[in-house]
């Protein structure tokens, strides 16, 4: 039997949906990036897709270790069609506005219920939502001041191909 409450259970299952359709919709940005100029943006994508699973997977084997049932739900279709690298981006933000939202309440909800060790894991998530926030705000400041200059944007695309994954805290050390 969990001790789980199940407000909270119920919002950590939803937060694994959450991660999958972030997950998702990054790999549509980077299938949207395979098919133009911009093969470091697409690779970035690809990336941070990969992330966000990951990220899925930490709330999944809390659940699990926590004795509490997962619950699995459907994961809409991600938008695919975009204008601009530009746009892309500032889908990508909003994206990760929102997530920020959902730990907040995540976090709300340990809080009321004093479950210390749902707040441990939240506690990761609030720093690594500072870092995602951070890191595609600045793509977005340079995606600006380039415009659309081709060698500007080119050099950005080059420096989006060099991204290396965050490693997830149990890979590091
Ligand atoms: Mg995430």
């Amino acid at each position: 039997m969990s001790t789980l409450a199940p407000e909270l259970h119920e919002l950590l299952n939803k937060q694994i949906n959450e991660e999958m359709s972030a997950s998702y919709s990054y790999l549509a940005m980077s299938a949207w990036f395979e098919d133009s100029p911009y093969g470091g943006f697409a690779q970035w994508m690809l990336t941070q897709s990969q992330e966000e699973t990951t990220h899925a997977m930490k709330f999944y084997h809390f659940l699990v270790d926590r004795g509490a049932k997962v619950d699995l739900t459907a994961i809409a279709a991600p938008r695919h069609e975009f204008g601009s690298p530009l746009e892309v981006f500032e889908t990508s933000l909003r994206q990760e506005e929102h997530v920020t939202q959902c730990i907040h309440r995540l976090y709300e909800a340990a809080e009321k219920h004093r479950d210390h060790e749902s707040k441990n894991l939240l506690n990761w998530f609030l720093d690594e939502q500072v870092e995602e926030e951070k890191v595609v705000q600045d793509m977005i400041d340079r995606l600006r001041l380039v415009g659309d200059n081709p060698v500007g944007l080119l050099q950005l695309d080059q420096e989006a191909s060099q991204r290396k994954p965050v490693p997830a805290p149990s890979e590091e050390a």
